[in-house]
């Protein structure tokens, strides 16, 4: 790594992320569509009936960006993250629809989680990695917010990779990844059961104990209670003053994998710190 100042590090991850975000917003948008347009051929192929011809939705990379609402493509200057949007104050420039607040903010959370993970880790592979950790949350969060899923194709991956990285070993050893990775499948898992057969009703889906399980792999099984109670206390704020604000109906269900994905960035950026620092409040050391 050449040797730049810090600063000069944090501030490439800050652009980086945000360019990042704009792509990320491309994944939130399209996978949902491309998964979707694939679970309907495969209904049609088991029904026996004849394949749809509806042309499939957009790729993720292939096509460019547009105006969601009159198709116009956008210019580079439009695209630019961030200030793209700020500059067209939220409307598009051919038919002055307004642009959901999810580009600027999913850009805007990404740039600057970007910088904390550098910042946190300096220069590094272990940077690198965290920054691909932190991409996949983004991403997984922006889905199960707007579609209530989060796909195998972002939480198998997510998973691997954490046990791949533990035979380095990077972030933690390898049997704490694969104990973190089956404790963390499993808790969700009985969690879920015990809410059914209690209740009859699905509290959770099988996503969100994959999602967990791909942070126990990254963070060990250390990390899961903590991730669990963090998760729960973030949802219980935020679910709790969108009713009270009257935004969000009591039984409508709430997305749960966004608050796991929080809870176990936070844990993977600061966990050992709040720790510490719980304990010295308690007294415990
Ligand atoms: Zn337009």
């Amino acid at each position: 790594m050449p040797d730049l100042p810090m600063v000069v590090w944090i501030a490439f991850a800050g652009v980086l992320g945000l360019v990042m975000g704009s792509f990320l917003n491309v994944v939130i948008l399209r996978l949902p569509e491309r998964m979707a347009a694939g679970w309907r051929q495969e209904a049609r192929d088991v029904l026996e009936l004849e394949a749809d011809t509806t042309p499939l939705p957009p790729g993720i990379v292939r096509e460019p960006s547009h105006c969601p609402h009159c198709k116009h493509p956008l210019s580079a200057l439009d695209n630019i993250p961030l200030f793209g949007w700020l500059m067209l104050r939220g409307r598009c420039r051919y038919c002055q629809t307004k642009i959901s607040i999810q580009y600027p903010l999913v850009e805007l959370l990404s740039g600057v989680l970007s910088a904390v993970i550098v910042w946190k880790f300096g220069p590094s592979w272990m940077a690198l990695a965290g920054l691909l950790l932190t991409w996949t949350l983004i991403a997984l969060s922006g889905i199960d917010f707007r579609t209530q899923l989060l796909p195998d194709q972002l939480t198998l991956p997510l998973l691997w990779l954490g046990l791949l990285l533990a035979l380095l070993p990077m972030f933690i050893t390898a049997p704490a990844a694969i104990l973190g990775a089956a404790i963390g499948y499993l808790s969700l898992w009985s969690v879920y059961w015990l809410f059914k057969l209690l209740t009859g009703k699905e509290g959770m889906g099988y996503g969100d104990f994959k999602l967990l399980a791909a942070l126990g792999a990254w963070m060990g099984p250390v990390a899961l209670l903590p991730i669990i109670l963090l998760s729960s206390l973030i949802g219980a704020l935020v679910g709790g003053s969108l009713i009270a604000l009257r935004r969000h109906q009591r039984e409508v269900p709430m997305p749960f994998g966004p608050f796991i994905a929080a809870a176990g960035w936070v844990w993977f950026v600061a966990g050992p710190d709040l720790l510490q620092g719980y304990m010295h409040l308690t007294g415990i050391r």
